[in-house]
């Protein structure tokens, strides 16, 4: 039943920290995307413009970082995976935004690729140093395991773009990945009142809800007056 299926946001957000999903469960405002995550997405369709135009103009572009580290970075992301042989399937993908439904889970994946069927997750936000965070991880398992399911074959690879950053990676999906993607569909299946608070404090620094979850943020501190010492 289409109601038994887990969708990919709650995985993510599950993955992210469980009392997080518990609160954006109880909330129905959730607001729809912002308008700039529209922006920053739109420019993975913009690759070659970007990287053609003068460093100028892209002043006005939604990226993150000045714009000649943008362009140099974009230019080696751009050659790493053309010598890899995937810089032409990332910038052509056989869908755009399907909706793909598993055995499990269901969510829209952002571009599939084809010749092996892959999933691509474009994020609206920073990368880490190395890798991709846990929580997208947790996501690209879903969305690979998704399509597996869809096409009959096995999808042992996704990517994640960082358009703002001109930054792309891959993630197999290993043991180690699936074994975390299960543990939060379990998560999500079995929430039932608010769990503990995630131990890595560092992620209540941007989670919406650390004012009702009672965690002291340095903004909350800062907000209250208490500066540091
Ligand atoms: S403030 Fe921290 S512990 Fe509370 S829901 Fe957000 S991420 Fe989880």
């Amino acid at each position: 039943m289409a109601s038994e299926y887990v969708t990919f946001s709650d995985l993510r957000t599950a993955a992210y920290c469980p009392r997080k999903l518990y609160y954006r469960r109880t909330h129905e405002d959730d607001p729809d995307p912002p308008s700039r995550v529209d922006a920053i997405r739109d420019l993975e369709r913009r690759y070659e413009e970007l990287l053609a135009a003068p460093a100028g103009t892209l002043a006005d572009e939604p990226i993150a970082v000045p714009s000649v580290d943008y362009r140099e970075t974009l230019a080696a992301t751009r050659e790493r995976l053309a010598d890899e042989g995937e810089w032409d399937r990332l910038r052509d993908p056989r869908d755009r935004n399907r909706l793909v439904t598993g055995r499990d889970c269901r969510g829209v994946v952002h571009k599939v690729l084809a010749d092996p069927i892959e999933p691509v997750l474009v994020s609206s936000g920073a990368p880490p140093d190395r890798g991709v965070w846990e929580s997208q991880s947790v996501q690209a398992v879903a969305a690979a395991k998704a399509l597996a399911w869809e096409h009959e074959q096995p999808v042992e690879r996704a990517w994640l773009e960082y358009p703002a950053y001109g930054v792309v990676r891959s993630v197999s999906t290993t043991v180690r990945r699936t074994a975390r993607y299960r543990r939060a569909l379990r998560t999500v299946r079995e929430l039932d009142g608010p769990p503990p608070r995630t131990t890595n404090r560092s992620k209540c620094e941007s989670c919406e809800y650390a004012g009702e979850c009672g965690v002291r943020t340095r903004t909350l501190r800062s907000l209250l007056g208490f500066g540091r010492s």
